[in-house]
């Protein structure tokens, strides 16, 4: 018989190269019942990156028609780019009681928070601006212009974490996966 439990909605946000995919990825390994939602953005491909696996990828015209057609739970810019997350995929995952996880940027966060205030909210800070850079350098995925304009916006990122229930530090990776997957398990147990 199909359960009527929502699923819960897991919200995690951070600086670009603080590891948000990389403890994602760790997460849905080791965690049933838990999916990541797969964005639409107007970022050019980075190689490597398949279209719908990694984000669905399109055009600026193609995006803003979705927005009028009300198919975003959210959107926002980001260092030049449009990136939204699909309402309806979302919303058929939480009424099947599967969990989902946004990997999103902060003003994304903030109008979640808004719209769904039983979503659970976690900010992943570094351990310092430095080893973000560092990160985001040996990722080479960024040009030097870019990758300038992602640690600028760290900073102001960095300024925003109060509005998130949880932190996260990603210093050792094993402890950061192990710190989310308590979160989930913690919301999870709220339900028995
Ligand atoms: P984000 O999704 O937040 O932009 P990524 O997951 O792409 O960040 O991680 C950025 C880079 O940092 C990647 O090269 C990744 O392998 C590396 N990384 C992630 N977590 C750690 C960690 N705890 N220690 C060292 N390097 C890490
Ligand atoms: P990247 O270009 O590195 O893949 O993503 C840049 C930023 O956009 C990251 O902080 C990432 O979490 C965020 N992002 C990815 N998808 C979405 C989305 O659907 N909505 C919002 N608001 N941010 C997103």
């Amino acid at each position: 018989m199909a359960s009527h439990r929502l699923g819960h909605l897991f919200v995690v946000s951070g600086p670009s190269g603080v590891g948000k995919g990389t403890v994602i990825a760790r997460i849905l390994e080791q965690i049933s019942g838990i999916e990541k939602s797969i964005s639409v953005t107007t970022r050019k491909p980075r190689p490597g990156e398949i279209n719908g696996k990694d984000y669905f990828f399109t055009s600026v015209e193609e995006f803003k028609e979705m927005v009028k057609q009300g198919q975003f739970m959210e959107w926002a810019e980001f260092t030049g780019n449009l990136y939204g997350t699909p309402v309806k995929w979302v919303k058929d995952r939480l009424s099947k009681s599967i969990d989902v996880i946004l990997e999103i940027e902060i003003q994304g966060a903030k109008q979640i928070h808004s719209q769904y205030p039983e979503a659970c909210l976690i900010f992943i800070s570094p351990p310092s601006i430095d080893t973000l850079e560092k990160r985001l350098k040996n990722r080479a995925t960024e040009s030097a212009e870019k990758l300038a304009l992602r640690l600028s916006k760290a900073n102001q990122e960095m300024s925003e974490k109060h509005m998130f229930q949880y932190e996260v530090l990603n210093d050792n990776l094993d402890e950061a996966v192990k710190s989310l997957a308590d979160i989930v398990y913690s919301k999870r147990q709220v339900d028995k």
